[in-house]
């Protein structure tokens, strides 16, 4: 085999979750956290100021080191007991990094103007001075160190533990469904799968279970959302922050003008999607599309299948003529193990990619049975791999990216990948469902996200005048689903603001756009890597090595030369997907 479909681990830590040599380095870990919390003490100077942030550098990237272990021995074997027993110890760690952090983020946003500007000019911080700064303005904008550290405590009790009763709520939840004759009892996880299922009807009975189940439960998840919600304005409040954009977007690195530029320039697109919506529902037998069926596959994916040696010499193949050094990196990363691949059971289900920042090397978790969407998901975190990689040798502050970024090496090459076997495709049918599958992808950020973002704001909006009933939280998601989907569809579902754990989660509020922007992001660049006369790929790598040093607005500017709060740049992104519709709708007229 030229490329092995089983990772190895050992050359990162030797023997698994009984790794002598992993307890060993996560025991160092603790003494180093332990050494680094005492040397800061309740005065610094610049100097040991300075030490400190290369010191908590050095430990970010020895616990991201070892969580990135624990997550591939979790993944690999789900019933490796002492592998999800390592998961605490994880968490640990970084809660106390994370309060290191807290530490010296309160003395950097305590130095006079004189003292940073002296600070922040000294040659060793030149690789973070943005990352710095940043830290550093966000102090600035918040309350001060102790209240700052109260409202975390209870933000414990008051506002993470509402996201928690909600995790534990929906665990519990059992939804009776009939199937095969019988009445079953199922996890809203298994719910969710028979919605998505390629047989309609099985979609239609899961909708109606599903929205009843939910309804059922509506009043304790409009309490759970209602308290979590009021816990975070009355702190952005208190930080006399007005506008509820104003933490995401930070957290982002991105302005209003850019997201408004976004959204209003796919909301003009949307008419040229409704041709597609109009298609697929005649292609189904059915007058209008119900929210169930939009990202249905239109028929069972054909035959082809495809061997894992085969998807990876493809994925070279493709890469090759959009950069070299993608393809040759690709090469060395599946022919040196770092890819778990095999198709056995008691593997997780999913992939991700992590990487071992001391190693400077990545993994990649997939189970590979062969669909074309086992080749595209390889390719997607071959991307990620990538990024890792250009990224390797910056300062680890320097490599942490935010969500909007994350995903535009992933999504680039899962496009080029996608464009190629759509190009390639052995029959109609074939092409047919990769271009379907392409499109209804694209929809699930323009109509499904933009209504998520949609109720969100307005939500919040009317959050800080008074708790929101029941019947008005499912009317402003009825109403945002029915704006964001330009009308088109039959059903609707007005409590997907329960079902939907993204609005429940604390660690990160607004976790919607970003998808949409990533995606575009991507595409925008893909686009540009086309037109390009020469070759494309070193700016491309010199794009990836400033997604974490920059705002998004900068990085567009230096790297593509565009403006992302104009409307131009997202046009030409969307306009990629608009070509695949019309292909897709000269393939179908006589059907
Ligand atoms: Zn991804």
């Amino acid at each position: 085999m030229r490329y092995p479909e089983v990772w190895d681990l050992d050359s990162i830590f030797k023997g698994g979750s009984k790794s002598e040599e992993f307890i060993q380095f996560v025991r160092e870990t603790d003494h180093l956290l332990a050494d680094l919390a005492e040397s800061i003490g309740d005065e610094v100077t610049l100097d040991q100021l300075e030490n400190a942030i290369h010191n908590i550098q050095l430990q970010m990237q020895r616990t991201r080191q070892a969580s990135a272990f624990v997550s591939c021995l979790t993944a690999q074997d789900v019933k490796d007991k002492e592998a999800t027993l390592w998961l605490g110890k994880m968490t640990e760690q970084a809660t106390k990094l994370q309060n290191i952090w807290g530490m010296i983020e309160d003395f950097l946003g305590g130095l006079s103007v004189e003292q940073w500007s002296d600070f922040i000019s000294r040659p060793s911080l030149s690789g973070v001075t943005f990352n710095l700064e940043e830290r550093r303005m966000q102090v600035k904008e918040k309350l001060l160190p102790n209240e700052e550290k109260l409202a975390a405590q209870l933000a414990m009790d008051g506002y993470h533990a509402w996201g928690n009763v909600y995790n534990a709520a929906v665990g519990r939840m059992q939804i009776p469904f009939e199937e095969d004759g019988k009445e079953k009892l199922l996890s809203a996880g298994q719910l969710q799968n028979r919605l998505n299922s390629s047989d309609r009807l099985v979609r239609e009975c899961a909708a109606e279970a599903s929205e009843k189940a939910w309804q059922k439960e509506a009043d304790l998840f409009a309490s759970t959302l209602n308290h979590l919600a009021g816990f975070r304005l009355n702190l952005y409040g208190a930080r006399g922050w007005d506008n509820v954009l104003k933490e995401p977007l930070a957290i982002n690195r991105m302005k209003e003008e850019t997201l408004d530029a976004m959204w209003s320039t796919i909301t003009e697109n949307k008419p040229k999607f409704y041709r597609f919506i109009e298609r697929k529902a005649q292609l189904l037998g059915v007058n209008k599309l119900a929210l169930h069926d939009v990202h249905a596959p239109l028929s069972v994916e054909g035959d082809t299948t495809i061997s894992y040696e085969e998807a990876c010499d493809l994925i070279i193949r493709h890469f090759k003529p959009f950069s070299p050094k993608l393809a040759s990196f690709t090469e060395g990363a599946l022919r040196d193990g770092w890819i778990e691949a095999e198709d056995r059971a008691g593997k997780r289900p999913g992939g991700f990619c992590t990487s071992f920042p001391l190693s400077k090397q990545s993994r990649i978790f997939m189970t590979y049975d062969g669909t074309m969407a086992n080749v595209a998901t390889l390719a997607h975190e071959l991307g990620h791999a990538y990024h890792s990689h250009c990224l390797k040798d910056m300062d680890p502050l320097a490599q942490r990216y935010a969500m909007n970024v994350a995903e535009t090496a992933s999504t680039f090459a899962e496009t080029i990948i996608a464009d190629a076997l759509v190009k390639e495709a052995q029959t109609e049918d074939v092409k047919l469902s990769l271009l379907e599958n392409k499109i209804s992808r694209s929809l699930a950020f323009f109509m499904n996200i933009h209504a998520r973002f949609l109720f969100e704001t307005r939500f919040y909006e009317a959050r800080k005048e008074k708790l929101l009933s029941v019947e008005e939280l499912n009317s402003l998601m009825e109403e945002a689903q029915k704006e964001a989907y330009g009308n088109q569809l039959a059903t609707y579902s007005p409590t997907f603001w329960a079902s939907k754990l993204h609005f429940h989660i604390t660690g990160v509020p607004f976790y919607n756009f970003p998808y949409t922007f990533g995606f575009l992001f991507s595409l925008g660049i893909y686009k540009k890597a086309l037109e390009a006369e020469r070759s494309f790929e070193d700016d491309y790598i010199a794009l990836l090595k400033d997604t974490a040093s920059m705002t998004v607005e900068d990085l567009a500017k230096k790297h593509l030369g565009v403006d992302l709060t104009s409307a131009e740049f997202w046009q030409e992104a969307i306009d990629l997907i608009l070509v695949d519709v019309d292909e897709f709708m000269e393939l179908t007229k006589d059907k």
